[in-house]
């Protein structure tokens, strides 16, 4: 029997666990897929936003800018990465730069330190690449980037450092109240008791409540967001995250510096049925192209590496829903926890902790806070990279050309306590096949490790999912060589 059950591996269900794992309690997280996270915390714009846009007022208000202060926290304890880029919001006339004033004036309501309005001239010195039409900007020093994928990553690792169990390929298909707590149905046929549940299962926390209380008064409507990626090539062409003002339809089209150098353009904002489809389209593609003429006139689509969206857990609710079930005392929901859900995600979980969820266990005494990053080759100074290689010459041997990854990191992401046998995950871990030519050079020598590693043959390595073989057969062997 477990204390709980947080069903979902994002960002939310990680850091849940990770706080939950600062008491003396039995947890385990279930995630569906074959990694962590491999939903919205995989696909979004991975800005760590300032406060300036959800509703004075709202949770989404409160957690966006508690979250975004709790980041420096995470930083210095999970070593996630941050890139303190600031952002700008732009006007382009009268009307709108009243708008700013009243964005202005929210950001202050809401909380966000240090906001102003900068004219054209000084906007333009910070960031030479924007739209001559632009005529003011509402700055946001506050606002950073991350990679979200690493925070839950990082979030999970820390987590089970301190005792909380995982397990991947694990789909919640039905969940019955017990006397003692909770059936949990795994893949429709083994079942795990739990006295308490906390579903954080993103697009699909509606289908997780609905398992048990059909009369949820919250339903997804999901949102999808489709991007370009812009290589690492344009690093510094802009240094904030730009937008447009906000509309109904959310933040707008941005420009969003990454963290490893490159560059986002999007996303859109567009409803769809299915909630877990992540296709680009060309009118998206075409819509993003469109709306950026209002940013810069300088944005340089012929570095485009590739595309890719990702889908909101947008709902009904119109704010963060984080509740205790009314039917069920013991089974906490976190639903529609769409943008700025990233950045709100560890104000989130402490939210959750310390005003929902009661007759909480003890505290542990030797909750360890501490993780630290693999070593990263590309990262590392010369010094570094030659006493890394006297060590072992594994890290030595280059890999990935394009983003500098060794044999030896792709070895270590492998055996990693929350690693990884497929080439997404390794790609996601390591950054192998992120490049230019996007795995084109590298995926096959990652593929022979993988298989070398793990004792399998190479078609049985996986690319994501655990039916997506990228070979089929071995058509020649040293038999019939
Ligand atoms: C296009 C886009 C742009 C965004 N941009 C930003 C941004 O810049 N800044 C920001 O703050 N926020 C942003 N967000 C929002 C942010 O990404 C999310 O709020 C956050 O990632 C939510 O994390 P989560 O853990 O709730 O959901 P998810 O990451 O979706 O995790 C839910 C997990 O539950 C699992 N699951 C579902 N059903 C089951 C089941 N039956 N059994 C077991 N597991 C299950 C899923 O597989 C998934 O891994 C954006 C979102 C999108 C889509």
């Amino acid at each position: 029997m477990y204390d709980y059950i947080i069903i979902g591996s994002g960002v939310i269900g990680s850091l849940i666990a990770r706080e939950l794992s600062r008491f003396e309690a039995k947890i385990l997280v279930l995630e569906k897929e074959n990694d962590l996270a491999t939903h919205q915390t995989t696909a979004n714009s991975a800005i760590i936003h300032s406060g300036h846009d959800p509703k004075p007022g709202t949770l989404k208000a409160k957690l966006c800018v508690e979250g975004n202060k709790l980041y420096h926290e995470l930083k210095k304890e999970l070593d996630v990465p941050l890139l303190y880029t600031g952002a700008f919001v732009v006007a382009h006339d009268k009307k709108e730069e009243a708008m700013l004033d009243d964005l202005l004036k929210q950001a202050k309501l809401n909380g966000v330190p240090e906001a102003m309005i900068l004219d054209k001239d000084q906007a333009r010195k910070e960031e030479p690449k924007l739209a001559s039409s632009i005529t003011k900007v509402l700055s946001l020093p506050t606002t950073m980037v991350t990679f979200s994928w690493e925070v839950a990553l990082a979030a999970m690792e820390n987590a089970l450092k301190n005792g909380a169990s995982y397990q991947k390929n694990a789909q919640v298909t039905g969940i019955k109240k017990t006397e003692l707590g909770f059936d949990v149905t795994i893949n429709h046929k083994q079942v795990i008791q739990s006295k308490h549940i906390i579903n954080a299962a993103g697009v699909m926390s509606d289908v997780i409540a609905n398992m048990i209380e059909p009369d949820f008064e919250v339903k997804i409507t999901p949102r999808r967001g489709e991007y370009f990626v812009i290589d690492k090539k344009v690093k510094g062409l802009f240094e904030h995250v730009i937008y447009p003002l906000p509309t109904d339809k959310g933040k707008g089209v941005l420009i969003v510096p990454q963290v490893h150098g490159n560059l986002l353009l999007g996303p859109t904002s567009e409803l769809i049925e299915d909630k877990e489809n992540v296709m680009t389209t060309r009118e998206g593609l075409n819509y993003i192209k469109e709306q950026l003429t209002s940013l810069s006139d300088d944005i340089p689509y012929h570095q485009i590496i590739r595309t890719f969206a990702g889908v909101r857990a947008t709902s009904t609710y119109g704010d963060f829903y984080i509740q205790e079930s009314k039917n069920f005392p013991g089974f906490y929901h976190l639903a529609g926890i769409d943008s700025p859900g990233l950045t709100a995600a560890p104000a989130i979980a402490k939210y959750l902790i310390e005003h929902v969820m009661h007759d909480l266990p003890k505290k542990k005494a030797n909750f360890d806070p501490i993780r630290r990053r693999p070593v990263s080759f590309r990262e590392s100074s010369d010094q570094e990279r030659l006493a890394l290689i006297a060590k072992n010459p594994k890290y030595g041997k280059i890999v990935c050309r394009c983003e500098h990854v060794s044999e030896q990191e792709i070895i270590d992401a492998i055996h990693h306590p929350v690693g990884s046998d497929t080439i997404k995950g390794i790609k996601k871990r390591t950054r192998a096949g992120s490049g230019l030519c996007q795995g084109g050079y590298c995926e096959s020598t990652v593929l022979g490790l993988i298989a070398q590693e793990k004792g399998i043959a190479k078609h049985q390595v996986m690319y994501d999912a655990q039916d997506s073989p990228i070979l089929v057969k071995e058509t020649k062997t040293h038999e019939n060589d």
